[in-house]
This record gives C-alpha cells, structure tokens and sequence, in this order.
C-alpha cells in the first residue's frame, strides 16, 4: 500500500484517479492505503468529513473500474450488513500501466509534432496552428484578431521530456 501512496504523489496518476473516482477520489484511496486494512465507508467518511453517501458515490465509480472490492458480513445479532471496502492493487496496477502507456503516446505523438511544424498561436490562447495556416489568417487570431505568435518550441519540448521522465517513474514504481 506504500506504492499506491508514492503513486499518489505524481501529477499524473492524481489527474487519473480524480477522474476515475470525482473530486475526492484521491483522498478515499489515500485514507484506503493509509488504513492498510478493509476500512467501511463510515471510516473514510470520518477521515474525510464529509457524508457517507459522497464516501459510496467514490467506491462505486472506484469499484466500476475494478480497482476496489468488498467483502460483506452479516451481523449475526442485528441482521445487518457490514461492507469493508479494499484496493485491488493488480486491477489498478493494471489500469494505471494502460494510462501510462497511453500518456507516452500522446507526447511522444506531440514531441514528433514539435520537431516536424513550426506552430503559432493566440496569446489568448483561441487558437494554435501551423505555419502555412498562420499565413492564410494573415498571422491573425480569427476569434480575437490579435497577431499570432511563434510558439516556444524548446520551452514546450522539455516540458514534454519532463513529462516522459514522469511517466517512467510511475512505470517503476507500478514494476517494483
Ligand atoms: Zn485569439
């Protein structure tokens, strides 16, 4: 459970993990590993303070993906149900490599981009295209009509090696 709190440290797999798990999807898998143990939703709850039902919203969307399980018992007094929720480490193992895999591709796809183009874009941000188009708009942003700027293309590629060293880390500690 240690891993998944390294994990948790990278830009990455957080970005991932909220948009699997929703706003608070980070804090309930933290809360789950930091516990080490099958925790129930009302402990998470407790942890987070915040309503049970916020708590079950996130395993259900966790537990769609796979990527928790509970174990139910009956108490044998009351006849009611006790659910103790946990990480199932190989199914988000899993899914993290698939999102890895998949973040690699599209840098390396717009690293390719950077070295084949020469781009210009809005500095308000409307618009990014190639040169050629940039010269049929005159260099001229067609929403704003504010001139088009060369994009810094060294400063975007090491950002995106940055990005590619970040990657691999996370690929480490999902091997080790
Ligand atoms: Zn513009």
């Amino acid at each position: 459970m240690e891993a998944v709190l390294r994990l948790l440290e990278m830009d990455e797999v957080v970005d991932f993990v909220r948009r699997v798990g929703g706003e608070h999807g980070v804090d309930v898998l933290r809360i789950m590993a930091e516990a080490g143990e099958p925790v129930t939703d009302e402990y998470i709850a407790g942890f987070l303070g915040v309503k049970v039902t916020v708590v079950r919203t996130v395993l259900n969307r966790f537990h769609f993906w796979g990527i928790v399980d509970y174990h139910k018992e009956r108490d044998p007094d009351t006849g009611w149900y006790t659910y103790t929720w946990f990480i199932r480490m190989s199914r988000l193992r899993e899914a993290l490599l698939e999102e890895v895999s998949e973040r690699e591709r599209e840098v390396l796809e717009k690293l390719d981009e950077l070295e084949s183009y020469m781009f210009f874009e809005c500095p308000e941000g409307h618009e990014r295209v190639t040169f050629e188009v940039a010269m049929e708009l005159n260099f001229a942003c067609p929403v704003c009509g504010k001139p088009l700027k060369a994009v810094d293309v060294e400063k975007e590629k090491r950002e995106l090696q940055e990005k590619l060293r970040e990657l691999a880390k996370i690929k480490a500690i999902l091997r080790s």
